[in-house]
């Protein structure tokens, strides 16, 4: 399993975690659906906990509780996160620890920490029909590492709207393919040019997943899949 080569990569979120207006400011509105049309997502990964148990969805640290959300400041406000790091459902100890920084907020220190690493197993799903925008093949190419981009459109216009799956350790899609909702296109992974990232990752390994508008400008992911994917079968009794 390709997994196994990641061995000693570390992980996440700094250098793709940029100012954003649609998030930092004024929220984008998702695009009104005309009459008749609704939009149904799938969930990502098999991690659907976002409503019922958000501290096991989110890629929380040890140190922050707020590590894997939108909007989330790891370095005590100073970093800020477009996207949303979804915690794998399955994961295995490597046995192994890497050495990371946290932030002590109140005296504006950072001092290191040793913890413990994982390998996460999760697969990746589309979460909408669509096609293959972008799929990065290369760790050394971005910050995302191994990456997908998706293209869908909301039902009933020709509005597009993207998907991003960040951090893979496989990538299963091609430029220009056509995708399915709920298509097995990746499995999660570890990966990412940023050493400090790969870092992260071992430590709190998790899918980046990002949700952008026609002008590739971000909503907010979470928002996104607590408005579209399905609500648990009891909430809907
Ligand atoms: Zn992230």
């Amino acid at each position: 399993m390709k997994v196994a080569q990641l061995k000693g990569v570390a992980l996440p979120l700094f250098g793709i975690c940029f100012m954003n207006e649609s998030l930092a400011g004024q929220p984008i509105r998702f695009v009104p659906l005309p009459a008749q049309q609704a939009l149904h997502v799938a969930w990502p990964t098999r991690n659907q906990s976002l409503r019922s148990t958000p501290e096991l969805f989110f890629a929380t640290t040890r140190e922050n509780a707020d590590y894997g959300k939108p909007g989330w400041t790891r370095n005590c406000g100073k970093r800020f996160h477009r996207g949303c790091d979804i915690s794998p459902v399955r994961k295995s100890a490597t046995g192994k620890t890497t050495i990371v920084f946290f932030s002590a907020c109140e005296s504006q220190t950072e001092y290191k920490s040793e913890e413990p690493t994982f390998i996460p197993h999760d697969e990746i799903f589309s979460v909408y029909a669509g096609v293959v925008e972008e799929a990065v093949l290369i760790e050394k190419e971005s910050d995302f590492g191994l990456h997908i981009v998706l293209m869908h459109h909301w039902p009933g216009t020709r509005r597009p709207f993207y998907t991003l799956y960040g951090h893979l350790a496989e990538v299963h899609a091609e430029v220009g393919r056509p995708i399915k909702k709920g298509e097995r296109i990746g499995l999660m992974g570890q990966t990412s040019r940023i050493a400090d990232a790969r870092n992260w990752l071992s430590v709190v390994p998790h899918l980046h997943f990002e949700v952008w508008n026609e002008e590739k400008k971000a909503y907010n992911p979470a928002l996104f899949l607590d408005h579209y994917a399905p609500r648990p079968q009891r909430e809907t009794d």
